[in-house]
């Protein structure tokens, strides 16, 4: 048993079972042995690996992204650059990097990092070491600066806590991580049962409730609307409400079991986008996509992109264009190592009211719920 599956296994022993978003918390973000807390786990290395860990193209566009992005707000001097979750820093190195053409974007920006990791707040830090902009870490959103803001959250929402409910004769019963009689954890169901607004479903059904997300975004699409701004999160979810679970267990590059070993994998679940997109609009932001990744990158220019690249490149590099623009962008396999991401991850953009209609999501503007 490592250290915090005897601190769960107590805690649970003592006070009962707990939700499963308390068990995901403690996974991911306790203080000693919390998964965010104590490894590195992203990249070939680590548990998983992402689009801008992939190759440089993803976040370059991004960072075009957002050039355009402060131009429609129309080219302040001052604007907060702001990435929630940033990994190893890569994201935001390259978003700093294509920002260089775009001089005075980047002369606008300083930059702020939220980030519950202090192991990879030292990864960001040498990442970004070398920039000439000011870099402040924030240990959660509460403590962002006021003013004009862009923000930025690739695979992070993903990383938030859910609930989830089981639909029983008399109403929805929470699932609860519990205690076997091997004293490994294992589900339940709460005894009581709750009314949850879902519609008719079958006895047996599962619902996953990302009430720590949609928090966050209606935290944040307040920001963005009352600050004027945009936010553009990227994440594997679903477009369309859909019954279900979909937490999963990675360690390693391969799945786990997600009660097994908590904070030794890393924990996660498809974003509800609807449910975001939700949370934003009732907070008074206005709300694009979600598209896929694969039409988000196509539109910002990730097939011409990778041809300049490959005109100053020698063959291994040419290679490893196509295999990422193949991964990042274009319809392929759905499992194994190259697995494509083009459908999967979806783009979701939330801005002010009033503004333009953010790159990427020109073609979906039309059929936004106002
Ligand atoms: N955006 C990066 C990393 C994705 S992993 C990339 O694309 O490579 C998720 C990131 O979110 C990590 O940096 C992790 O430490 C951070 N994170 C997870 N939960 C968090 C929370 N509740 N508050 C702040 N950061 C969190």
């Amino acid at each position: 048993m490592t250290p915090l599956e005897q601190e769960i296994a107590a805690m649970i022993a003592q006070e009962g079972p707990m939700s499963l978003e308390r068990f995901m918390s403690l996974a991911a973000l306790h203080a000693q042995h919390g998964y965010y807390k104590s490894k590195v786990p992203i990249g070939v290395r680590g548990d998983f690996t992402t689009a801008p860990e992939i190759h440089q193209m993803f976040g370059e566009l991004i960072g075009l992204w957002a050039a355009e992005v402060w131009h429609a707000l129309g080219a302040p001097a001052h604007v907060h650059l702001i990435e929630l979750g940033p990994g190893r820093g890569t994201l935001m190195a390259d978003v700093l990097r294509a920002a260089r053409i775009v001089p005075e974007f980047r002369r606008a920006l300083d930059v702020h990092l939220v980030e519950a990791s202090e192991t990879l707040m030292s990864e960001q830090r040498r990442a970004l070491g070398g920039e000439d902009i000011s870099v402040t870490w924030h240990g959660d959103i509460e403590a962002l600066p006021s003013g004009q803001a862009i923000i930025l959250a690739n695979e992070f929402f993903d990383a938030l806590p859910v609930r989830h409910y089981m639909r029983g004769r008399d109403g929805w019963h929470e699932r609860l991580v519990g205690l076997n009689e091997r004293g490994e954890f294992c589900f339940g169901l709460a005894p009581g049962a709750e009314a949850l607004a879902a519609g008719d479903v079958q006895e047996g059904a599962i619902l996953e409730i990302g009430i720590v997300a949609q928090r966050m975004m209606s935290r944040l699409a307040d920001y963005v609307a009352s600050e004027c701004g945009a936010l553009l999160a990227i994440d594997y979810g679903y477009a369309e409400k859909q019954m279900g679970e979909t937490l999963q267990a990675v360690r390693g590059h391969a799945y786990t079991d997600p009660l097994q070993a908590p904070g030794e994998s890393d924990l996660s679940v498809h974003v509800d986008f609807p449910a975001l997109a939700n949370a934003a609009r009732a907070a008074g932001a206005s709300v694009y996509g979600p598209v896929t990744q694969g039409i988000f990158l196509a539109r910002l220019g990730i097939a011409p992109r990778a041809e300049v690249l490959k005109r100053n490149a020698d063959a291994a590099q040419a290679a490893a264009v196509d295999a990422a623009l193949a991964r990042l962008a274009l319809p392929g396999p759905v499992t194994g190592p190259n697995a494509s991401m083009a459908d999967l991850f979806k783009a979701l953009a939330v801005t002010a009211p009033g503004f333009p209609v953010p790159p990427g999501f020109e073609a979906d503007a039309a059929r936004v719920a106002p």
